[in-house]
């Protein structure tokens, strides 16, 4: 479902960045991240971690998960090619298939003037590959934090020029604080971060860039702390002019530094504004998932939040009825947000619901950062400190190492 999602982010992304600098406006927009509350850290995490090191920690992000078999190259291992896993063991196998070793798992390192890659994709530190204590074979990289944000950074915020540099800097805190928030956050599954929209988008060395290795080194272990932690550094593409409350959104206790409520210059966004036509039968899997209320005959907006966004509704359908809230409801009906303005059903002849035409704001959650105004605000001359606690209320910057 996640890899679908961002699969249609990523082609609508491509398809509108192609659309923007046909039209001569040369402005690229943020891509769609990081808005599945399943990869977030939770802040419980947070608040037991300590925050003071001398030098940046390890981070192990997940590559792959439940693999066959994997190509490899450069490895400190002489000519091991494939990475095999079957029946609970782990094989590394030469070019024709045949087995150089086997056991439970390995940890591969880069062969002296090479670099390791997996499946074709370059990737600084250690390619650890093993089969998890619950059973599933990972392939997992573990490499620097700073490190990891080079492969991350151009994949959460695309800018252009010298005038979106300090977006790439306010986008390069909230990543680092984001990641470090999720350290032993998948301990039992022997990772820290997905290297997808759960977390972060991470491709590895190959999306490097001048630019945004240089905000990384300019702002060198600084995060957003709250109250001497570390913040939860929630980010999304789009709020829609208004950045939404984190306990209106997720449905969990507040947390004081995302209240939402900040105003936002995300104009330039296609998305900062929606209208779409769905037909029912292209949502009936989400909302059976989501609701499980059959086919759908009733819509029924219960609350609203005082920023405008639907915290709210009641579902009703041919198998029974339930109230859902806040960002369910967007999974339900598979929105780009929660903020809608209108959500007229169109009912067939036995008067289910079959199309709904729907229009609101933004895409995401909302929550924290808004990458899109953030590009804006940093061409409007404004720098990543003032940024960040726009999006972020009360919160402090701090070098950690
Ligand atoms: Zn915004």
């Amino acid at each position: 479902m996640r890899n679908k999602e961002a699969q249609l982010c990523l082609s609508l992304f491509l398809a509108l960045s192609l659309l923007l600098v046909g039209c001569g406006g040369g402005k690229r927009t943020p891509p769609p991240t990081s808005s599945a509350p399943g990869g977030l850290p939770s802040p419980a995490s947070v608040a037991r971690r300590p925050v003071k090191l001398d030098e940046a920690p390890p981070i192990r992000v997940l590559l792959k998960a439940n693999f066959g078999s994997v190509p490899v190259e450069g490895s400190d291992v002489d000519s091991l090619r494939l990475l095999q896993a079957s029946g609970g063991k782990i094989r590394l196998a030469d070019g024709k298939g045949r087995v150089l070793r086997s056991g439970s798992g390995f940890r591969l390192r880069s062969r002296t003037g090479r670099i390791l890659k997996l499946d074709g994709v370059a990737y600084e530190g250690v390619l650890e590959v093993f089969v998890n204590p619950l059973g599933s074979s990972v392939i997992v990289n573990e490499l620097s934090l700073e490190t990891y944000l080079k492969g991350v950074v151009p994949n959460e915020l695309s800018t252009q020029g010298a005038s979106e540099f300090e977006a790439l800097k306010a986008m390069t805190i909230a990543a680092r604080t984001f990641a470090f928030s999720a350290l032993g956050q998948n301990a039992s599954r022997g990772f820290d971060l997905y290297s997808d929209t759960r977390s972060q988008v991470y491709r590895g060395a190959r999306s490097e860039q001048l630019l945004s290795n240089r905000a990384i080194e300019q702002t060198r272990g600084t995060l957003a702390t709250y109250q001497n932690q570390a913040i939860v550094a929630f980010y999304s593409s789009t709020c829609g002019g208004v950045t939404a409350d984190y306990q209106e959104a997720f449905q969990k206790p507040g947390i004081p530094y995302l209240k939402g409520g900040a105003l936002c210059p995300d104009h330039a966004s296609p998305y900062s504004s929606w209208e779409e036509l769905i037909p029912v039968s292209r949502i009936q899997r989400s909302l059976d998932r989501v609701a499980g209320v059959g086919r759908l005959v009733k819509l029924e907006s219960l609350q609203k939040s005082r920023w405008g966004r639907t915290v709210e509704m009641r579902f009703v359908g041919d198998q029974g009825e339930k109230v859902l809230r806040g960002l369910a409801i967007r999974s339900a009906l598979g929105l780009r947000s929660t903020w809608i303005f209108g959500l007229e059903p169109h009912y067939d002849g036995s008067g289910y619901i079959s199309e709904i035409h729907a229009t609101g704001r933004g895409w995401g959650h909302g929550v924290g950062l808004c990458q899109t105004g953030t590009v804006e605000l940093s061409r409007q001359g404004w720098s990543y400190e003032k940024i960040l606690k726009h999006y972020y209320t009360g919160i402090t910057l701090a070098r950690r190492w």
